[in-house]
């Protein structure tokens, strides 16, 4: 149960408190919560509701840094994506995912088997406590005309083979960040949405807390712990420089985008497509709430962008062409596409498209500044986790935590509400069982306004047909529990 009691939280004196409820911050509370402290959350607007909402939603295995040979980022990835799949079989699974090849350079069918058959066997015991249903499988080089069954528009000039291998993809990364919500609240974690961070309370040097605003009823109080970590994702620089001094290398924003297709799958399997000149970037697609989810398309982020409400347009038709170029015959047109899903991720330079290759933790009380305060950002969904555990390792070494127990609190019973056809369904066949899903999920989850509901607890509202047949009556059924800013469960 996620509870929102900001006048409970300001009460009790936290081990330590995160600022940021994304992929980032929600994963260092949940490992905290495991290991035995108390962390409080706080997040601006609803959790999961920037960045994290806008991913690609693939817990990434890391082939391909198999190019450049960056062996431990490989490891990592796979070490972090068992762990999704262990721990939320319920919403994450493998992907079969197929590139096609012409034979040029590392993407020549005898090197993409060398290099298939080499991460099966550094990766070989990524499989250890799965079951069946959620093994990692080898992967595998077909030849062309198999390649063709499996993808008719395939171009074909040219055309080697493709490389089938398998990752993993998440149901709902929304719903997966709630439910590890609910895992850190069942382990001692408080957490409030709707609540900015907009001081950082310091005693001498030390720590001491935050001054916090509640967005719904806009109080002001002060929470209290010896430890602040600042997961602001995209605003985290200017957190840090707000609390601290300015930390440009923390966060150097890059532009992001995915592109919600209302358009039928090319293939059962997700493509990685590219258009056949050097240089040419990577798109993957793969079938998605009843179209296709294609990404992630990179592009330069200036200051000057912010104010240009041109800049994602134009990534987006640049992103078209790409898409074009790589299946031509395809045709896939602006009126195709059915949301645009971006965001800012850190660069590895300003001004440019590389991500960041590492993710940045830092410790401010040892640098000079405030005790007690840490910034952390990172560049995946995947290893959010990992990042966590690490920053906490690094806390506790100075003697700023309770000694960390070793990861414990089993996970609750997921719950699993229904996906937007079934509500549609049941909302038509049994008026009070939909009733009581937007009770059950608004009174346990914390939800503040229907978007919430329909966006970040369910996917009803991702495709905007449906939300068009669900927005409106999950406001009906909303609006009596909410009262005077909470919700409150009516019989
Ligand atoms: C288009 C795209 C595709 C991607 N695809 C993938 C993928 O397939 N796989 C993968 O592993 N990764 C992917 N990623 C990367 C991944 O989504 C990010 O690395 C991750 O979501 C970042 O999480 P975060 O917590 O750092 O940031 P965010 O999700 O942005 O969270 C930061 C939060 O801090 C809050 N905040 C800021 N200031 C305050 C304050 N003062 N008080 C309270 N709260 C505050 C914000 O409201 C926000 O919710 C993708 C990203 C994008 C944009």
């Amino acid at each position: 149960m996620i509870s929102r009691d900001p006048a409970a939280a300001a009460l009790e004196r936290h081990d330590l408190i995160v600022i940021g409820g994304g992929a980032y911050g929600i994963m260092l509370t949940l490992e905290a919560a495991r290991r035995g402290l108390r962390p409080l959350l706080v997040e601006r607007a609803d959790f999961g509701g920037a960045t994290s909402w806008n991913s690609l939603r693939i817990v990434h295995g890391g082939l391909r840094y198999l190019q450049t040979l960056d062996l431990t980022r490989l490891r990592q990835s796979v070490q972090e994506r068992s762990w999704f799949l262990r721990a939320f079989p319920d919403q994450v699974r493998p992907l079969d995912c197929l590139m096609p090849l012409y034979g040029d350079g590392l993407k020549r069918p005898g090197a993409l088997r060398v290099a298939l058959a080499a991460t099966d066997l550094m990766t070989s015991g990524r499989n250890r406590s799965l079951d069946a249903a959620h093994q990692i499988g080898r992967g595998a080089v077909l030849g062309a005309a198999e390649t063709v069954r499996h993808f008719e528009m395939v171009p074909r000039d040219g055309l080697r083979g493709a490389a089938l291998w398998q990752d993993a993809v998440m149901a709902d990364s929304q719903r997966l960040l709630i439910e590890s919500l609910r895992w850190a609240t069942s382990a001692g974690a408080a957490a409030l949405n709707y609540t900015d961070a907009f001081a950082l309370l310091v005693a001498g040097d030390r720590v001491t807390g935050i001054a916090a605003r509640d967005r719904i009823s806009g109080d002001e109080f002060e929470l209290r712990a010896p430890v602040v970590v600042n997961c602001g994702g995209p605003w985290s620089a200017s957190l840090a420089a707000r609390f601290d001094q300015p930390l440009p290398r923390l966060f150097r924003p890059s532009l992001a985008l995915n592109l919600f297709l209302d358009r039928a799958p090319l293939a059962y399997e997700a493509l990685a497509v590219a258009p056949r000149r050097p240089g040419a970037r990577m798109c993957f697609m793969y079938p998605w709430k009843g179209g296709v989810l294609a990404g992630t398309w990179h592009a330069p982020w200036a200051d000057a962008t912010r104010d240009d409400p041109g800049a994602v347009e134009a990534a987006v038709a640049a992103m078209l062409r790409e898409l074009n170029d790589a299946v031509p015959g395809w045709s896939v047109a602006r009126s195709d596409v059915v949301r645009v899903h971006w965001g800012l991720l850190p660069a590895r330079a300003p001004g440019t498209a590389d991500l960041a290759t590492r993710p940045v933790l830092h410790d401010h009380g040892g640098a000079g500044g405030p005790d007690g305060l840490y910034s952390a950002s990172g560049v995946k969904f995947t290893t959010a986790r990992r990042v966590g555990a690490a920053l906490l390792g690094h806390i506790a070494r100075r003697r700023q935590l309770p000694s960390l127990g070793l990861p414990r609190a089993r996970r609750p019973e997921p719950v699993t509400p229904p996906d937007a056809d079934a509500m549609i369904a049941l909302a038509t066949r049994n008026r009070p069982a939909a009733a009581a899903w937007v009770r059950q999920l608004a009174v346990e989850e914390s939800v503040c306004h229907v978007d919430d509901l329909l966006l970040r607890r369910t996917d009803w509202g991702v495709h905007p047909l449906r939300a068009g047949v669900l927005g409106p009556l999950v406001a009906e059924l909303f609006r009596p529990l909410r009262v005077s800013g909470s919700v409150e469960a009516v019989p």
